[in-house]
């Protein structure tokens, strides 16, 4: 097999803020791999937050030797060779698990989603990401996701309430709220959650930094919404120690290696009684499409990185009516703008 990758910025249409920081470009990285004259592509977005950059994901991919494997179906082997090369590094071994499904997809001219006998049909709704921002940007956000149902609003900065309050007073509509480890103390956390659920919000996730274990298992019991681990989560074996702190998990490709290992997460999830969420880094529609073809199986889909961003070099999984369209395209459904 052999790799290639170039670096992709993606532009975003507004700046984007959460509560540790503010980007204009995502940088990303597009990955291609070839074998028998089918390519299957792949992408890493490296979150600063896991000590990932560009530079890290490409410095990794140099480290992989995929000569050494012949075969593409050998998902389990060439994955658990990848992973021991480094700890970490969760885009970039993503990015190597995505073109292997789209490959293999591609080589028996099936969708992912197929391949792992789910049903287009199940695919959920999928939120739309506000920002932090000021009443005036949000107020024109909210009129930008005029056709979006489910609203994921960022917050965990000192104005939450008056970010809540201005989307409250344009619309009704269902709202799900991150804090990204904002809320510094159990009683900063608990007043805002007991607030937002005035507000009728559906959600809260990761409400403090991911390692206050025991805060979160505190402010659970105080609480009636879910909670949901982002930050917290990572990899597979996060789970059962976050069981007793939170009712669900939020899954990325670009944190737990990709959709091999996102697969096993959705199944011991569901052992341990948790709702499940996917979501995504800012991507563009190849990380997204390849993550939408789990998405029959999940609670809560969060897959929109690819709208927030301007210069998408691909067309991928689409939304109709809130739902994430699966098309029939094989592999994870996408293909080159230049290339219409
Ligand atoms: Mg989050």
């Amino acid at each position: 097999m052999k790799l290639t990758f170039q670096p992709m910025d993606l532009q975003l249409l507004h700046p984007f803020t959460i509560s540790r920081s503010t980007k204009k470009i995502v940088p990303s990285m597009l990955v291609m791999l070839e074998q028998d004259g089918i390519v299957g592509y792949g992408e890493a977005s490296p979150s600063e937050r896991y000590g990932e950059s560009q530079g890290t994901v490409a410095g990794f991919l140099q480290r992989i030797d995929l000569m050494l494997f012949q075969d593409p179906f050998q998902i389990e082997k060439i994955l658990n060779s990848v992973d021991q090369i480094a700890v970490g590094n969760g885009s970039a071994k993503a990015a190597i698990d995505i073109a292997l499904h789209d490959w293999i997809g591609k080589r028996l001219g099936i969708p992912v989603w197929k391949l792992f006998g789910l049903s287009k049909d199940n695919a959920p709704q999928s939120s739309f990401t506000i920002g932090i921002d000021s009443p005036g940007v949000i107020e024109q956000k909210l009129q930008e996701a005029e056709l979006y149902q489910i609203l994921k609003v960022k917050v965990g900065v000192p104005d939450d309430r008056e970010i809540i309050q201005t989307i409250r007073q344009q619309t009704g509509k269902i709202l799900r709220v991150d804090a990204n480890e904002g809320w510094k103390s159990k009683e900063e956390a608990l007043d805002k959650i007991l607030w937002l659920e005035e507000q009728g919000v559906e959600l809260v996730e990761q409400p403090m930094p991911a390692n206050a274990l025991e805060q979160i298992a505190w402010l659970r019991e105080r609480v009636h919404i879910p909670l949901i681990a982002d930050e917290s989560v990572l990899r597979l074996t996060d789970i059962p120690t976050l069981s007793n702190a939170f009712d669900g998990i939020n899954i990325k490709l670009m944190k737990c290696s990709g959709i091999h290992e996102a697969l096993k997460m959705i199944h011991t999830a569901k052992a341990f009684n948790m709702k499940i969420m996917l979501g995504c880094m800012i991507e563009s529609s190849i990380g997204i499409s390849a993550a939408a073809q789990l998405s029959p199986l999940v609670d809560y889909a969060d897959l929109d990185g690819n709208l927030l961003i301007t210069n998408d070099p691909f067309y991928g999984v689409t939304l109709a009516e809130e739902k994430l369209v699966l098309s029939d395209n094989p592999g994870i459904g996408i293909h080159p703008r230049a290339h219409e």
